[in-house]
């Protein structure tokens, strides 16, 4: 077929193969992938609202034994600039999120030995016993597996588990690309394969849980590979979707390659549109689409609403992953709302599930600005939480400091 043929196809709602994909994603002129993407995006929001949501993305631990060699984030066991946050620090950040009109984290953190299901367990349910209506979204499926390892249960009654003590839905880090090839170049293999990946997803969606889906590009793979990896994902939401759970929302985001053991380049501007219109194409089951301003910029930001993006993600009060490689863009409520306005729509409040809950919040009631973001840990702060005393050490190095404790 002839690129115009595709988007005569697209326009009369049909649905793209891998090959036709491959076809547009590699040959379309970038003005008609953005034309055909805001065409969708039009017919599945056809009140010209954008939305966004305030929440808090808390790392509630950098160490990690998964050591992916395109992560600037992680610390390895032992590391003096390894943390743990404590109980305490976390009900700090939620008093934080709330006084800013937000009802949510997005708790996620590297794969540590020494935190066992148990910690998770108690973290959930004191938060719930605390903020009853305030909530969770935790955990991403590499998250869920090494939990899994760790405790020796299924990964479905890990979930129901964490289900149990207040998780709400399951975010969809750790996806990468999900073509094993590439995640065996990118050493995150071993942390979840692409299967391990979707399974976990499947489990969670038949939980109940809502969850969504990200694609990290730009580092090893083919484009070829980024077209699996959407039909990857169109496919588990075909399976889902019907049974009235599934994805809520997708997020692609190009490799920031600062401080990490890859290194390279970062991909540029057009081809995260490219990325992003090809996304709305294909997944024609994903109702949201966010756009990525935390690695691309308010000014990309903003474009990505005329390429298929129908959502500005979270008001960041706290970033720590994309940061620690180099990328350190910050947008408050107003300067998020300035954006989505001025790009000719009406910007909405939502929670997780993209049900509206209203305008923004500062048109409301004065709310504290923020004009840069926050960091899980103060530089130099090698402070350890006293609850983590209550759960066995696994690795040498926890056991060695527990030990040298003692002593002092
Ligand atoms: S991406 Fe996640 S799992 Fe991989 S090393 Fe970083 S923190 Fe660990």
């Amino acid at each position: 077929m002839t690129i115009d043929d595709l988007a005569a196809k697209v326009r009369a709602g049909g649905r793209l193969d891998r090959a036709e994909a491959l076809e547009l994603y590699a040959r379309a002129p970038t003005p008609l992938l953005g034309r055909l993407a805001d065409e969708v995006r039009a017919r599945k929001h056809p009140g010209n609202v954008v939305t966004y949501i305030i929440d808090r993305n808390v790392n509630y631990t950098n160490v990690c034994i998964a050591r992916c060699n395109f992560c600037a984030f992680y610390r390895p066991v032992g590391s003096p600039d390894g943390y743990v946050l404590g109980f305490e620090e976390i009900y700090r950040k939620i008093d934080q999120t709330i006084a800013l009109g937000g009802g949510q984290l997005l708790l996620q953190g590297g794969h540590n030995p020494d935190l066992p299901l148990a910690w998770y367990e108690d973290l959930f349910r004191s938060v719930k016993e605390r903020y009853p209506t305030f909530r969770l979204h935790a955990l991403s499926p590499p998250e869920v597996i090494h939990l899994s390892r760790l405790s020796r249960l299924p990964v479905p009654h890990v979930i129901d588990r964490l289900v149990d003590c207040g998780l709400d839905s399951i975010p969809g880090g750790g996806a990468e690309i999900l073509v094993d090839r590439v995640r065996k170049l990118l050493n995150c293999y071993s942390k979840a394969t692409a299967d391990e990946w979707l399974d976990v997803m499947r489990h969670a969606h038949r939980a109940g849980l809502r969850t969504t889906a990200t694609m990290m590009y730009g580092t090893v793979e083919t484009v070829e590979e980024r077209i699996e990896h959407l039909f990857r994902l169109r496919e588990l939401q075909d399976e889902d979707e019907s049974a009235g759970a599934g994805f809520t929302a997708f997020i692609t985001w190009s490799y920031q390659p600062e401080h990490t053991e890859l290194g390279g380049a970062e991909a540029t501007g057009v081809e995260y549109l490219r990325t992003l219109a090809m996304a709305r194409l294909v997944l024609d089951n994903f109702d949201n689409l966010q756009a990525s301003w935390v690695t691309q910029g308010g000014k990309v930001g903003q474009l990505s609403l005329a390429f298929g993006a129908n959502d500005m993600g979270s008001v960041m009060i706290e970033e720590n992953v994309v940061r620690a490689a180099g990328a350190s863009y910050c947008m408050d409520e107003i300067e998020i709302v300035r954006n989505i306005e001025n790009a000719g729509f009406v910007a909405r409040r939502r929670n997780m599930q993209y049900e509206v809950q209203g305008e923004p919040i500062f048109r409301e009631r004065s709310v504290p600005r923020m004009l840069e973001l926050a960091v899980a840990r103060i530089e130099g702060d090698s402070s350890r939480p006293p609850e983590i005393a209550r759960y066995a050490a696994r690795s040498a190095a926890e056991k060695k400091a527990r030990r040298e404790q003692t002593a002092e």
